[in-house]
């Protein structure tokens, strides 16, 4: 019989809980769940195995209350833990800055470390501790294993890191580039490569991780050399509701000329622009209709989306030299034929040429949607950001 091989990946926001069983070799993922409204008076949990959804509405007070509910629901609905021989819990953290460039074992140290880097992401990284803390009072025999977020873009060289600030901004406050979206750009770079029949240190791989939020990386060799994301979330791709890059002094103008808080702006940007501030929904399947029915601001948005994506095509087509696949993943970029053709039409001169037939079939599994005369691969990867937890938690425990 093989070792077993079974994680569960918490991923703790600041008030919901998602948890999924995969099994770390194979991504095989018999049950997964979320719990909702964490802390409000009705809240929701929903447990899923296989076909079979489980709904438990009631009010969940805390995150141990809630993960204690999954728990439960395992053990009531199955599959049983116990039977399938968990070995770790992972968590997604969210920020792991210059101290962690690989998925970690968590002790006290660790659970410091990732405090520490709190005023770095103020909004994830708490949640993430939270989650980290109740699984450790519930699992005390497992071992538990962080897996972050920007770990896989710490080989950004300094050239793609550095702001070009006072240098002691970065020496004595850590402001630098950090990226995001690491699981899904590693696990997408090297899914990519196989669906190639290349070695992923033998390719160049632009990643264009379009969901709610949406970045972009540079892979090389299988290494992010650079990505759109910085030292938050906030830059780069427009996004369901980020703005994505801005002149730094929009923040200085609304300030100083319309008296705007910091805190008012930091909302306005992060919660109230991307897609949402330019066409109010930012759900892009609510884009795509009022955009078909003609919508003005919708248009605009589609197009003002599609166009900052060719951009970044663009600059990482030459950071990387030579390019052997776009990738296309993640809720838009999986489902979005027609934001694949806009974001791509027009780049012949850099080797990529999307087909128009391949692009509006169907995608389960990695998908070529370029033509056949198209020098670089254009190809739509399902992301799996909870079976690369699985896999690097998985990895972590076995070389203890
Ligand atoms: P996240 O994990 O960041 O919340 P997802 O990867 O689930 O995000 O992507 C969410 C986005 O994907 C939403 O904007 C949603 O509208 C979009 N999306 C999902 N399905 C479709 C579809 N069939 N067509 C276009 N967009 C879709």
């Amino acid at each position: 019989m093989s070792d077993p091989s079974y994680v569960l990946v918490v991923n703790a926001g600041s008030s919901s809980l998602k948890y999924r069983l995969v099994d770390g070799e194979t991504g095989e993922a018999p049950a997964d769940g979320i719990v909702e409204r964490i802390g409000e008076s009705s809240g929701r949990l929903k447990h899923t195995v296989g076909d079979a959804v489980h709904t438990e509405e009631r009010a969940f007070a805390d995150h141990e209350e809630a993960l204690q509910a999954a728990l439960d629901a395992f053990e009531e609905h199955g599959p049983s833990l116990a039977d399938a021989g968990v070995v770790a819990v992972g968590h997604r953290v969210v920020h792991g800055g210059e101290r962690f460039s690989k998925p970690t074992l968590i002790d006290d140290q660790v659970v410091a470390a990732v405090e520490a880097l709190v005023p770095l992401a103020p909004l994830h990284n708490p949640a993430n501790l939270e989650g980290i803390a109740v699984a450790r009072r519930l699992f005390p025999e497992l071992p538990q294993v962080a897996v972050f977020d920007t770990a896989f873009h710490q080989t950004m060289p300094p050239v793609a890191y550095t702001y070009a600030v006072p240098r002691s901004w970065l020496t004595d406050h850590h402001v630098r580039r950090y990226g995001f979206h690491g699981t899904s750009h590693a696990y997408v770079a090297r899914t990519a490569a196989a669906a190639l029949g290349r070695r992923v240190e033998d390719v160049n791989v632009i990643v264009l991780h379009l969901g709610n939020g949406a970045s972009a990386a540079a892979v090389r060799g299988g290494f992010s050399v650079d990505t759109s994301m910085g030292l938050t979330p906030l830059e780069g791709l427009v996004m369901g509701t980020r703005s994505g890059d801005l002149d730094p002094a929009v923040h200085i103008h609304l300030h100083r000329s319309l008296g705007w808080s910091l805190e008012e702006i930091d909302r306005l940007l992060n919660r109230e622009s991307g897609l949402k501030g330019l066409a109010g929904a930012n759900d892009f399947r609510e884009i795509e209709r009022l955009r078909a029915e003609g919508d003005e601001a919708a248009t605009l948005a589609f197009d003002v989306y599609c166009y900052r994506i060719r951009k970044y095509v663009g600059a990482y087509s030459a950071v990387l030299g030579t390019v052997d696949a776009v990738v296309f993943t993640a809720g838009v970029g999986e489902n979005g034929p027609e934001v694949r053709a806009a974001a791509l039409s027009g780049l012949t001169a850099l080797g990529i040429e999307v087909d128009p037939g391949r692009n509006a079939g169907p995608v389960s599994g990695p998908t070529r949607i370029s033509s056949d005369s198209s020098a670089v691969a254009v190809l739509v990867v399902p992301t799996d950001e909870e079976y690369e937890i699985a896999r690097q938690a998985l990895a972590v425990v076995r070389r203890q």
